[in-house]
């Protein structure tokens, strides 16, 4: 058994399960490719085997779709693993990189050594994929970890900490259960590396506790994401593709863009559109689609409920507190001082702003949010699509999409400033997990470097000069 509940006692196993790690990592044994390799393809199995235990999990954690659940949660993770398995030999290997004449003759390269014992800390919004991608990329680079989950989240959490009982021993994966005092009893435990998927409130006191044992952090943080529609964007499918990434899990993702700004001469036409294309796909009482999902709390129901303006509401707007449900809503005549634009929405709630000039619209998302951690431009024109992307800070996005760029494992996920430190997904979450070692090996048959050593002479000074230019 490697979970544990605070309720049942449990502060001196949190203790002890840490320890255990760092004993189990001094013994080198996680280090090899073959041990990577084995727990990659156990978890994999594992998750084959409890794959339809998630479907009803997810329904009832977050009004989940059977098609969502497998697209974004399950399916990710497998194609995950697969992506990391297959390249793990490759991303293992010690590069070469070139070494200064002044060095030669030498060789220099860098290693990839893992970085011991990690915490990791999962929201509850991709309950499964933000739990098991950041463990994939730690197995793979050679590490232990310990991970909790939210508490928003118990069914979802229930199959994690079965996969993760029945799969690895306490001293290499345990799940921890628990809410706030379970989390604060681990940040005050010696990790060797935190990786925190959360709001960036949260990520504050993460990084708070770490810097006490300076602890190196990944912080995958949110935001409020942009997203702009230009005057000759394609309208139909810059509507179809915004719907999609904004009422995809309510609205409960990272990425999701948090807002629209629309040049002014098409914002009529584009909020028409919008409208049709959201009966279209959940009908016109979304609370009776399938494919539509639930706010995760009572909390978070009633948090935005108080963001929803009447008077500004041109489709949906309606709710239902028993079933935490908030239709899709899109608001209209919104300015940059309305409360609904202080934070970072989360939620399916879509406010629409308008611009006339590019400029104008850079200015006042700047002013929003100088760091978000995703951005999206809808338009047709290459100068424009670069504008967007030179001009403003965020963590990654898309260009004429929303969301697809973390769907890609060849592309760094991560934000920037306050919506995130590091990044992970592929190589990159390899080389999130790991320390980059760097070794200078000169031949010890010539001592080439009795040339720097004093007594400093003149013809040494030229030589040095002449190889240094
Ligand atoms: P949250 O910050 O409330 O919770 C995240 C985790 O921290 C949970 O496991 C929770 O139990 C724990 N936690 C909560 N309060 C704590 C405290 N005081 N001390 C220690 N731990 C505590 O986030 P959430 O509501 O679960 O998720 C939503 C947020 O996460 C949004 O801001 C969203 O943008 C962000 N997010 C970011 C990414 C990303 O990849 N960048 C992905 C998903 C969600």
């Amino acid at each position: 058994m490697t979970s544990i509940n605070m309720s049942n006692n449990n502060e001196q196993k949190i203790i002890d399960i840490v320890k255990s790690q760092h004993d189990f990592f001094k013994s080198s044994s996680t280090f090899s490719y073959e041990f990577r390799i084995e727990q990659l393809k156990k978890l994999k199995a594992a998750i084959r085997k409890h794959e339809d235990e998630f479907i009803r999990a997810f329904k009832i954690d977050l009004g989940k779709s059977e098609f969502e659940s497998y697209l974004t949660e399950t399916g990710f993770v497998l194609l995950d693993l697969s992506d990391t398995i297959k390249n793990l030999k490759k991303w293992m290997k010690p590069k070469r990189v070139k070494t200064p004449l002044i060095m030669w003759p030498a060789t220099s390269k860098k290693l990839y050594s893992p970085l011991g014992v990690n915490l990791i800390i999962s929201p509850f919004n991709y309950p499964f994929g933000l739990t098991f991608a950041p463990l994939i990329a730690a197995i793979a680079a050679g590490n232990t970890a310990v991970i909790k989950t939210s508490e928003l989240t118990p069914n979802v959490s229930l199959i994690i900490k079965n996969i993760v009982d029945e799969t690895f021993e306490s001293d290499y994966v345990a799940y921890i259960e628990g809410e706030i005092p379970e989390t604060t009893l681990l940040l005050e435990q010696k990790f060797n590396h935190i990786f925190f998927t959360g709001s960036p409130r949260v990520g504050s006191i993460v990084m708070s506790a770490a810097a006490k044992k300076l602890t190196p952090v990944t912080l995958e943080l949110g935001g409020k994401s942009p997203c702009v529609v230009d005057k000759d964007a394609n309208l139909d499918i810059a509507v179809k593709r915004i719907v999609y990434g904004k009422f995809m899990n309510a609205g409960q993702t990272c990425v999701a863009p948090d807002f629209v700004m629309v040049h002014k001469s098409i914002k009529e036409k584009f909020l028409g559109k919008l409208k049709q294309r959201i009966i279209e796909i959940y009908g016109e009482d979304a609370s009776l689609s399938d494919d539509y999902g639930r706010i995760v709390s009572k909390h978070h129901h009633a948090r935005l409920i108080e963001l929803i303006d009447q008077d500004k509401v041109v489709v949906g707007g309606y709710s239902d507190k028993a079933s935490k449900f908030i239709a899709p809503t899109v608001m209209t005549g919104i300015v940059p001082g309305d409360e609904v634009m202080q934070d970072e929405i989360f939620g399916p709630i879509l406010p629409v702003l308008e611009y006339e000039n590019i400029e104008d619209a850079f200015e006042v998302i700047s002013e929003l949010s100088q760091h978000p951690l995703a951005g999206y431009i809808f338009s047709e024109s290459k100068i424009i699509q670069e504008k967007f992307i030179s001009n403003l800070q965020f963590g990654g996005g898309c260009v004429n999409h929303c969301l697809q760029h973390l769907g890609n494992f060849n592309l760094p996920f991560g934000g920037v400033g306050d919506s995130g430190i590091g990044s992970y997904h592929g190589l990159a979450g390899f080389e999130c997990f790991s320390h980059t070692k760097s070794i200078f090996k000169p031949v010890t048959w010539f001592d080439h470097f009795s040339l720097l050593y004093p007594p400093y002479k003149k013809y040494k000074l030229d030589i040095v000069k002449w190889l240094l230019k």
